[in-house]
């Protein structure tokens, strides 16, 4: 049986055009973009109805998978066009970092537009579709054990720096220790999130990996309303939380998890602790089911740091008043991880189911 435009009658179309096409074309569809680049940013921020129905306060979820990649194509562009105007990368020239994927995912998508070859280093826990990705932009890959500190000559870093020595013509882009990361955040994120809420925002929390997203945002939200704060999200096994409460920087807190881009077990360039309130650990098991829960209760398909962020949220809720706005950031979207979170096997194996 085929279907024809034949059968529905002119009167349908003329009711679709007054009724609906006014609720559904945004202003955003009046226009083209030059290139994919130009898409990043301007991340739809949502209200979460259900999964916190028995705390007080208004939740929003900005959504960050909202944009060609991550969260992390807006650093990716800012510190690539930094380091063009700054003249640490010319034309021809490669692109090198040690990512856990989203990071490379936008670095590859700028090299591509612009032209520039790019070699990276990831951890072997990096998820399938990750690595995938990241070759299907034509990126080269190096896969690092997780399980060696980052002084370690096999790890991810040191095999980023080396590389960065052995081929001419190298950019080594560090999102680590590079400010132009959490600048991208001060000049994008922060300043979407304000407007959204109409300066109505009185917590903010984000997961913390190199520091840039929760920095860079908290910088400007505390220069608009320095009451704001500022909750980060640490995994169990990383020394971000120890750090920030006692400034000791506890080695022996290092523990291999599971969670991508979430801790640390160097203290990063970008993480500026002062901005940071308090710090909230959480581990892989209810980080996971959180991630499970968000997609059955809201509807929503986010990456597993987007699960220890909510589920951060649950341990703090006692802070909590009917007044308050909570925008919490989500890094990356859930089909980055249907061969992890949402596959039953995978998370068996792993002990948390
Ligand atoms: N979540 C995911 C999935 C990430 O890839 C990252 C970045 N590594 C983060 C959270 C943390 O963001 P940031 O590095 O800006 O602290």
């Amino acid at each position: 049986m085929t279907t024809s435009l034949k059968w529905f009658k002119k009167e349908t179309y003329k009711k679709i055009r007054e009724e609906s096409i006014p609720d559904f074309v945004k202003p955003y569809s009046a226009r083209t973009y030059p290139n994919i680049l130009e898409t990043i940013g301007d991340t739809p921020l949502v209200r979460l109805n259900r999964i916190f129905k028995d705390i007080p306060g208004n939740f929003y979820v900005k959504l960050e998978s909202g944009n060609p990649g991550s969260t992390k194509d807006r650093i990716a562009h800012y510190m690539i066009e930094q380091a063009e105007k700054r003249g640490d990368l010319k034309p021809g020239g490669t692109i090198i970092e040690a990512t856990s994927g989203n990071t490379g995912f936008g670095l590859a998508m700028v090299a591509a537009v612009k032209g520039y070859r790019c070699v990276f280093t990831t951890k072997d826990k990096i998820s399938p579709e990750k690595l995938s990705a990241l070759r299907a932009l034509g990126a080269e890959v190096e896969v690092c054990p997780s399980a060696v500190s980052s002084s370690d000559p096999r790890s991810y870093y040191a095999r980023a720096k080396q590389l960065a020595k052995d081929i001419p013509g190298a950019y080594y882009v560090n999102q680590n220790f590079n400010r132009d990361n959490a600048n991208a955040h001060y000049a994008s994120t922060g300043p979407e999130i304000w407007r959204q809420t109409h300066g109505n925002i009185t917590y903010f929390v984000a997961a913390s990996g190199t520091g840039g997203t929760i920095s860079g945002t908290a910088r400007y939200l505390k220069e608009e309303n320095p009451d704001i704060k500022i909750i980060g999200v640490d995994a169990k096994g990383s020394i971000l939380k120890k750090y920030h409460e006692t400034g000791i920087y506890d080695e022996s807190e290092v523990k291999s998890y599971l969670l991508e881009g979430v801790g640390k077990n160097i203290i990063t360039g970008n993480t500026d602790f002062d901005l940071i309130d308090e710090f909230v650990q959480l581990d892989d098991k209810e980080s996971a089911h959180t991630v499970r829960e968000i997609a059955n209760k809201e509807g929503i398909l986010v990456g597993f740091s987007t699960g220890a962020a909510i589920a951060a949220i649950k341990h703090i809720k006692h802070k909590f008043t009917e007044k308050d706005t909570v925008v919490i950031l989500s890094p990356d979207h859930g089909n980055l991880y249907f061969s992890k979170i949402f596959n039953d096997d995978w998370m068996r194996e792993k002990g948390l189911m």
